[in-house]
């Protein structure tokens, strides 16, 4: 390690979804072990170092990445930061502009540059920490990504052109990296890539996703192991046996599904159709019962018409998922979609999602009515004021629901797996408290 020159504090802020949220632990992690102090969305002291890792991919969260960054590169200006420095999706898909527009940054970088940064800082890398990472997540769940990039050419994503094409880690290597998450007291393992079930096809010649849950599943720490975004189209099958094999892996799937009119799902490039997509929801559903699949809409697609939009609906109303996301469509440069004309107005997008959410609005808060009396088993997350907040099996941080226990005490309990009787209901939270006697 160079001793001269390291910065007295790194200030990491992280944008965007959880797979930029495991880049920032990794480069926190070599700074730690390098016996830097590290903190993550502190409040800024005079003299930090911050590194903002950037979201990039659609219009709202390129704004937001830009705005963080106006407003650190004042505090540089002012004298008030030792460094800034910008990473991620937003400074690889825009280097030169954001370099010409903010000089008060010092140094922006790629997805991939993890090195780069590390040493600019005086640090050294070493390859050989890969999997040591900051937990930026409370200590009881981490995100493993399996794979970077994607080998799909949906005509409205720019995550290709960013993170390039699909790249799976060799299975060893991420059972190292998930021994050393349990090993950290991690008991709920979330698997994350752009398209999961297309993991191994590059490195295996052939999809491995069930053979990767099989082996990561052997580690008796984790009671759970959960999956985010799987591709539809070519949906490997053998993940739902596995699913059905081992308890700690979730009854849960996330299955970005986009839209359902056979026209769009053409122009958007999904390589699936209308009943192909009906029907592999029927068959997940029959193959694993209880399964609860999360899936995402995009509204607002250049051709999309009201009748397209109505079929949506009827669709959502018919299937009634579990979890349910919709976007406006972003007109995103050098995506094969912006050649096509926007023909949904920004006010129609904004009405779409929110009818859509309204919509599930009633169809959550009734899976939700359906399980008062149960008694489930729920991780509890954190304190809230006079709440534990909690998780059941099928719910994600951050983006599903949530079960509140009001109690003065137990924060002991936080990172535990308690079980919970439901006693009431809201739209998207369930309210309990805790079955076994003498809590
Ligand atoms: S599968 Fe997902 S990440 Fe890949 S191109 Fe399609 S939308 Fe983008």
């Amino acid at each position: 390690m160079k001793e001269k020159n390291l910065p007295r504090r790194i200030n990491f802020i992280t944008l965007g979804c959880s797979k930029n949220l495991v880049d920032s632990e990794k480069i926190m992690g070599q700074f730690r072990a390098a016996g830097l102090n590290v903190v993550h969305e502190d409040k800024p002291e005079r003299g930090d170092v911050v590194i903002i890792n950037t979201c990039g991919f659609i219009h709202d969260a390129k704004e937001e990445s830009v705005s963080t960054i106006l407003e650190y590169s004042s505090e540089r200006e002012a004298g008030n930061l030792s460094g800034l420095y910008v990473m991620g999706c937003l400074s690889q898909r825009y280097k030169q502009e954001l370099q010409e527009n903010i000089p008060e940054v010092d140094g922006f970088f790629g997805v991939n540059d993890h090195r780069q940064i590390i040493e600019t800082l005086g640090v050294d890398y070493k390859k050989e920490l890969i999997g040591e990472r900051f937990l930026i997540t409370p200590a009881h769940y981490a995100y493993l990504k399996v794979a970077e990039g994607c080998n799909h050419h949906c005509s409205f994503c720019a995550i290709p052109l960013i993170r390039g094409k699909h790249h799976s880690k060799p299975i060893e290597e991420l059972i190292n990296e998930a021994k050393a998450l349990a090993g950290k007291g991690v008991k709920e393992l979330i698997l994350i890539a752009q398209d999961l079930t297309y993991y191994g096809l590059d490195l295996y010649k052939k999809r491995a996703l069930a053979n990767l849950l099989r082996e990561l599943s052997k580690i008796t720490q984790f009671r759970w192991i959960r999956l985010h975004y799987a591709y539809p189209a070519q949906f490997p099958f053998d993940v739902l046996e596995v699913m059905n094999e081992h308890p700690n892996i979730c009854k849960y799937l996330d299955i970005p599904l986009q839209h359902i009119s056979g026209d769009l799902l053409k122009s958007m490039r999904r390589g699936i159709g209308q009943n192909n997509t009906e029907e592999l929801i029927h068959t997940i559903r029959r193959k694993v019962p209880g399964i609860n699949l999360r899936t995402t809409f995009m509204v607002g697609y250049p051709g999309e018409t009201e009748k397209d939009f109505n079929a949506l609906k009827d669709f959502i109303q018919r299937m009634r998922f579990e979890r349910m996301g919709v976007f406006a469509y972003s007109h995103e440069e050098n995506t094969a979609a912006y050649q096509l004309e926007e023909t949904v107005a920004d006010e129609v997008k904004q009405a779409r999602v929110d009818e859509l959410m309204a919509l599930q609005q009633q169809i959550s808060a009734e899976i939700n009515r359906n399980k008062t009396g149960t008694i489930l088993p729920v991780v509890i997350d954190r304190r809230e004021g006079e709440y534990l907040i909690g998780r059941t099996e099928v719910d994600s941080p951050e983006v599903d629901n949530e079960v509140l226990i009001k109690t003065s005490g137990h924060d002991e309990k936080i990172g535990e797996f308690v079980d919970v009787r439901i006693t009431a209901a809201s739209d998207f939270d369930l309210y309990g408290e805790f079955s076994q006697p003498g809590l």
